[in-house]
């Protein structure tokens, strides 16, 4: 047999290698900032058109390239970054696999334009495909800017399954954000088919996280600071109410790197226990530097994941400093070990006399006497009765279905009732409702189960287009995110169809005029963003986003756990709830109704 292995041509090599490095507009904007802030740059400009798919334009101001260097840097391996296998152990710069320009090249039309401080010309590379089309000497600023056009122009499968303009943007804004906040000593700017998204000037970090955020995050940020031998983390997290109902608003950072890390990400929630509603994600910025020997960043070629060598200390040192953080500025109780704490006994008196304990007892005290005295009020059942808990309503709507049942017992003994016509409810635990159903009892949890009727009709307003607004009595402005920004354009419609009246005061601030009359109880501001949050949780990416925003909106207000229900309510929950499409399944296919059979019910007794 003849041989039949061959090394693969360069351009294929460098476009199996784009698979991996880049995956969509977003990556390309993450490795030329990466190599701009590894040139020392302090101004990086980014413009892109139709969310990076026709062009991402980046012009920084680092130290430039040669001519030589112009060419070789679109080679596969090529870097200036490292030099030999003991530099992997302490990597300062972001790059060093020097992969991103070769591949990015392969994958779309690229040109540069670079110059070094001393030199009088820079020099010019157009390159396609990997191919060098061009290079000649051109006059330029000392720095470089790359022009990338087209991307995946030669790899239409990879170009077809690029997401919606707003959805890749919203990519892009969270590699850019990721790198301004890291670094606040660059001034940063994005600008989106011709529109202002980003203009960051040189700041503190706290101004540029306030600049990234919104002002309204300025007096919310509670600085966390510890220093150990093993790690040290500064940064800040959100007071409690900046918590939302995503997880945008979380991020790690190890030697300026950004990184996903959920082993961690547990240790600052954790550390936040009991202080935020379930659900809500409390908003953090921390910044860890380690020896870049304990590090392991090499895992994947894109970076966001690396391996300590430690990991639990450091989880326990994040733990402690967020702990420590919040209980500064007494947002949480922290134990103070310096303060003594045991109460002292005292000491007893040589020759004092050991006294028994004495009890008091009123011997004129009946507990079946007609009428109680107030002193013992509380410990008869009239003083049970009284208290709030036990209010009257609860208790009419028991003794009034005791005499349904009792009603019922007396006619089923002449004639047959059929017990769907007429079902009794009991509600326990404040959360579920208890009935029977000809052999069956049935279980129905109150929350879910007003949800599930609220989703259907949100559903079904929002696919008629109809959804009925209910004007806002006081109309709302208030500041949007970037990617806040981008999911109002995207979804315009399916926001205005559930029934959201709103207009735009300037890129950044909404007004909100009317909310959907379903959810009339809730604030505008509030409400709204719920319902971006709803769109931002890629959590559940097999739900749509019309039904993940009527989930949301259907969770918002209702019947909830802990809430008592009358007779009648309780009849007409379940009435609704029957005529829904779906009425035993509430979110993810978890159950609204549980039925016990006869047979399992017997089981139980056997
Ligand atoms: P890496 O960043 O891993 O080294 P890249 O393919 O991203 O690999 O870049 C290759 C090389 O090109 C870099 O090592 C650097 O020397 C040079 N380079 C890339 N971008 C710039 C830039 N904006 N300014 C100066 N040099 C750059
Ligand atoms: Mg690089």
């Amino acid at each position: 047999m003849s041989d039949i292995i061959k090394l693969l041509p360069e351009n294929i090599a460098n476009q199996i290698a784009a698979g991996e490095v880049v995956q969509r507009p977003a990556s390309v904007v993450k490795e030329l900032m990466e190599n701009s802030i590894d040139a020392g740059a302090t101004s990086i400009k980014l413009f892109a058109k139709d969310a990076g798919k026709t062009l991402i334009q980046l012009t920084d101001n680092g130290k430039g390239m040669s001519a030589t260097d112009a060419r070789l840097c679109f080679e596969r391996h090529a870097t200036s970054k490292i030099t030999t296998s003991e530099d992997l152990f302490h990597i300062q710069t972001k790059g060093f696999r020097g992969e991103a320009l070769s591949s990015i090249a392969s994958v779309s039309q690229v040109e540069m334009r670079t110059r070094q401080a001393p030199d009088d010309v820079g020099t010019q590379v157009t390159i396609e495909a990997s191919k060098v089309q061009q290079q000649e000497p051109v006059q330029c600023q000392q720095g470089t800017t790359f022009y990338v056009k087209n991307l995946f122009y030669n790899v239409p499968a990879r170009r077809y399954f690029l997401k919606s303009d707003a959805i890749e943007l919203r990519h892009i804004i969270d590699e850019f954000q990721r790198i301004a906040l890291t670094h606040p000593e660059v001034e940063f700017q994005l600008t989106h088919n011709g529109a202002e998204v980003f203009m960051l000037p040189i700041s503190t970090l706290r101004q540029r996280i306030v600049h990234v955020f919104g002002s309204k995050y300025n007096e919310k940020l509670v600085p966390v600071e510890e220093h150990t031998d093993i790690v040290a983390v500064t940064g800040f997290i959100g007071k409690p109410e900046t918590a939302r109902k995503t997880r945008g608003e979380q991020f790690f950072f190890v030697n300026r790197r950004f990184i996903k890390n959920t082993y961690l990400n547990h240790a600052v929630t954790s550390a936040f226990q009991d202080l935020l509603p379930q659900g809500n994600f409390p908003l953090y910025l921390l910044y860890l530097e380690i020896d870049p020997a304990q590090i392991d960043i090499n895992i994947h070629p894109t970076k966001t994941e690396i391996k300590f060598q430690d990991e639990r200390a450091v989880y326990a040192i994040i733990h402690a400093a967020v702990r420590r953080a919040l209980g500064k500025f007494s947002i949480a109780p922290s134990i103070d070990f310096n303060q003594e704490t045991s109460i002292p006994l005292s000491p007893l008196r040589s020759g004092a006399e050991i006294q028994p304990p004495k009890i008091d007892i009123d011997p004129s005290f009946n507990p079946f006497g007609a009428e109680p005295t107030t002193t013992n009020r509380s410990m008869n059942l009239r003083g049970w009765f009284d208290r709030k808990e036990n209010s009257a309503s609860g208790w009419q709507d028991l003794m009034e279905v005791a005499t349904k049942i009792e009603n019922r017992d007396k006619q089923s003994a002449s004639l047959e009732l059929d017990i769907q016509d007429e079902m009794l409810f009991i509600q326990h635990s404040r959360k579920y409702l208890v009935c029977s159903s000809g052999e069956r009892m049935l279980i129905v949890d109150q929350q879910r189960a007003h949800q599930r009727i609220r989703f259907e009709q949100l559903l079904q307003s929002m696919e008629n287009g109809n959804g009925a607004a209910q004007q806002c009595l006081f109309p709302e402005t208030f500041e949007l995110t970037a990617i806040q920004s981008a999911l109002v354009d995207n979804y315009e419609h399916e926001l205005a169809s559930l029934g959201f009246r709103f207009s735009r005061v300037s890129s950044y601030k909404l007004n909100i005029e009317g909310i959907p009359a379903e959810c009339a109880h809730s604030s505008g501001e509030s409400l709204f963003m719920e319902a971006l949050a709803a769109l931002e949780n890629e959590d559940e990416p097999s739900t749509s986003a019309n039904e993940k925003l009527c989930w949301k909106l259907a969770a918002s207000g209702g019947i909830r756990y802990g809430q008592m229900l009358t007779m009648p309510e309780m009849e007409s929950l379940f009435q609704q709830l029957m005529q829904c499409n779906q009425p035993y399944y509430w979110r993810n296919q978890k159950p609204i109704i549980v039925q016990l059979d006869a047979q399992q019910l017997t089981a139980y007794f056997s």
